[in-house]
C-alpha cells in the first residue's frame, strides 16, 4: 500500500477524517500572499466572501429587505433555511474545483472558516435556537473510494466544532451516484435524485428524532440534490432541516 499522504484519508475511515496536515504557512490560494496554514487569506476571505442579503430559504442573493426570493415564496423548499458562505463565482468556483478533486485538503480550514462565519451572522442558523446536529451530504461508497474523502464532511465537521455542535457522517447512505446533474433541468434533477438518500439505520434516527438538524455541502444551485437529503432527514424524524453551503450559483446561471 502506497504511504498516505498528509491529505490524503483512507477510505475505510467512513465519509472523512482527514490526517491532519503540518500548520506551516502557505501561499493564499487568491492572491499568493504568505499567510499561517496556507489556504485563504483573511484579507481574501473578507474581499471575496462578504455579508450579502440573501434568501433565508435559498441563499440566493436578494434585495436588502428581503427575507426571500420570489421561487421560495412560491414554492418553500424542504428546508427551512439555507445560509451560503459565498456565490459560486471567481475565484471560489475554482477553489471548490481544487478543494474536490485535486487532493484540496489543505483549502478546507478557510472554506470551513468562510461557512462558519455565513452561519455565525445569520439568523437562527447557529446559536441557541439554530441547528442541533450538523451532517453532510454523502457521497456513495464508489465515490468516496475513489476521492478518498468526502468534501462535504471535511467542511461539516469544522464548522460543526467551531459551532459547538455535534456532527455525525453517517446520518445517511447514498444508494447511488447522480453524475450528471449539471446537464439536467430543474424537474429532471428532482427526478433524477428519487430515492437516493436513506437514512443510515436506527442510530441515524435516533440522532435525528425531533431536532434541527444541518446539512452541509460545497455548492447548492438548483437545490435538488440539498432537497432530496432533507427530505430523507425529515422522513428520519428531523424536526427541520438547514442547508449549509460553500456556494450558491446565482441565480441567473441556474438551468
Ligand atoms: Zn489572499
Ligand atoms: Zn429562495
Amino acid at each position: 500500500m502506497p504511504p498516505l499522504a498528509w491529505n490524503r484519508v483512507r477510505p475505510s475511515t467512513g465519509q472523512g477524517r482527514a490526517a491532519r496536515g503540518p500548520g506551516w504557512p502557505g501561499r493564499c490560494g487568491i492572491c499568493l500572499a504568505w499567510t499561517p496554514g496556507g489556504g485563504v487569506c483573511r484579507a481574501c476571505l473578507d474581499t471575496h466572501a462578504p455579508a450579502l442579503p440573501r434568501c433565508l430559504s435559498c441563499a440566493a442573493q436578494v434585495p436588502p429587505g428581503l427575507a426571500h426570493c420570489g421561487r421560495c415564496l412560491a414554492r418553500p423548499p424542504v428546508h427551512v433555511r439555507a445560509v451560503a458562505a459565498f456565490d459560486y463565482v471567481f475565484p471560489w468556483d475554482r477553489a471548490i474545483a481544487s478543494f474536490k478533486f485535486r487532493d484540496g485538503l489543505g483549502w478546507t480550514d478557510s472554506l470551513a472558516r468562510a461557512l462558519c462565519d455565513a452561519v455565525a451572522r445569520s439568523p437562527d442558523a447557529g446559536g441557541p435556537t439554530g441547528a442541533q446536529v450538523v451532517t453532510a451530504v454523502p457521497l456513495s461508497d464508489a465515490r468516496l473510494r475513489e476521492r478518498g474523502y468526502n468534501q462535504a464532511w471535511e467542511i461539516a465537521r469544522r464548522v460543526a466544532r467551531w459551532q459547538g455542535l455535534p456532527a455525525h457522517h453517517d446520518l445517511l447512505r447514498r444508494l447511488r451516484d447522480t453524475p450528471h446533474q449539471a446537464s439536467l433541468d430543474r424537474a429532471a434533477r428532482a427526478a433524477n435524485l428519487q430515492g437516493v438518500f436513506m437514512p443510515d439505520g436506527p442510530a441515524a434516527r435516533a440522532a435525528v428524532q425531533g431536532r434541527v438538524v444541518a446539512l452541509v455541502d460545497d455548492v447548492f444551485t438548483t437545490g435538488a440534490t440539498a432537497g432530496a437529503a432533507a427530505a430523507a432527514l425529515r422522513e428520519a424524524g428531523a424536526s427541520a432541516v438547514h442547508v449549509w453551503v460553500l456556494a450558491r450559483t446565482p441565480a441567473r446561471r441556474e438551468r
